[in-house]
């Protein structure tokens, strides 16, 4: 069965829509800061789907761009005055940042309470402890995914393939503290095949073409490619789809599965942002 992205987004955001109009009667409009630093295409078009997706929902967004010779000083400068602005709830940066920049220094600059990426290190601490304030949106929507198809988590085992601090590690930290049971592999993990066929959730965010067919897959597991990657000017996913689909429980598909979902969860992340910042419940 495949999973269709499309179907859990327009519920999510119904009621996205709906926790924006409630917020608004109470005088508080969400809001959002994309900071771009020089003129990355990836980054442009990501801000574009952004804008979009928040018009629809009611939350505003500015998208303020530095040029790319900033240096890292003025950068945190830039961060610390949209941590002071009241106006502003959430604050996401694009990466990839210009490589005279250290990532890490700016994603430390922004406000806890307004690290809708949830990158910020105190808020991985917190999703270590099992007790998250902002969650990254990808691993959100992986297990939102997850929940669409199999509402008990517990106890399954669930492989997550790659170890990136965006999406594998959160994800894998999303699905333990779901009382999975969970084994993360990266490009050392040896067997791999061996390993991802015990899974009965195979989460695969590699960045490797169609890297994963049948022979990775356990009859009726499910199956979440996070995975975008360009070819040829199509969109494939990590998951080799008409292969894996023969033996999947369920299958995501790219596009129209994960991808849709992530960008949504950003904006959950900046309601959330200002309901903190305004003490709702
Ligand atoms: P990274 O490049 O940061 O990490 C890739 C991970 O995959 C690493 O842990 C790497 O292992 C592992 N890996 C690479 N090759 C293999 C292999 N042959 N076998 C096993 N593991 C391997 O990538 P991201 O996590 O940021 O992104 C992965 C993919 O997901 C990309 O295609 C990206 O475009 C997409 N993506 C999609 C999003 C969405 O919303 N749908 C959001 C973010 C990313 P090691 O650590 O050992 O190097």
């Amino acid at each position: 069965m495949i999973i269709d992205g499309k179907e859990i987004a327009a519920k999510i955001e119904t009621a996205l829509k709906r926790e924006v109009d409630s917020l608004k009667l109470n005088m508080i409009t969400p809001s959002l800061t994309l900071l771009q630093v020089g003129e990355d295409k990836a980054s442009e078009s990501y801000a574009r789907n952004i804008t979009r997706e928040a018009d629809k929902i009611g939350i505003y967004v500015e998208h303020y761009k530095i040029p790319f010779e900033v240096n890292e000083k003025d950068l945190i400068r830039e961060v610390e005055k949209l941590n002071e602005r009241k106006n502003i709830n959430g604050i996401l940066l694009e990466l990839p940042l210009p490589p005279h920049i250290n990532k890490n220094a700016i994603i430390e600059a922004v406000f806890l309470e307004k690290d809708i990426d949830g990158f910020h290190p105190a808020n991985m601490g917190k999703l270590l402890e099992g007790a998250p304030a902002f969650i990254p949106a990808t691993a959100q929507s992986v297990l939102e995914t997850i929940k669409s198809v199999v509402p008990f988590i517990e106890g399954q085992h669930a492989v997550v393939v790659g170890r990136s601090n965006i999406v594998g590690k959160p994800t894998a930290l999303l699905l333990l503290n779901e009382n999975a049971t969970v084994t993360i592999c990266h490009s050392r993990t040896r067997n791999l095949q061996a390993i991802t066929r015990t899974a009965d959730i195979l989460v695969v965010s590699i960045g490797r073409p169609m890297m994963i067919d049948k022979s990775y897959v356990k009859n009726g597991a499910i199956v979440i490619d996070v995975g975008i990657n360009k070819i040829e000017g199509k969109i494939v996913g990590d998951v080799n789809f008409n292969d894996v689909y023969d033996i999947a429980g369920w299958l995501t598909p790219v596009p129209g599965g994960i991808g849709l979902l992530t960008t949504l969860m950003l904006l959950k992340n900046t309601i959330k942002a200002a309901k903190i910042q305004n003490n709702i419940p």
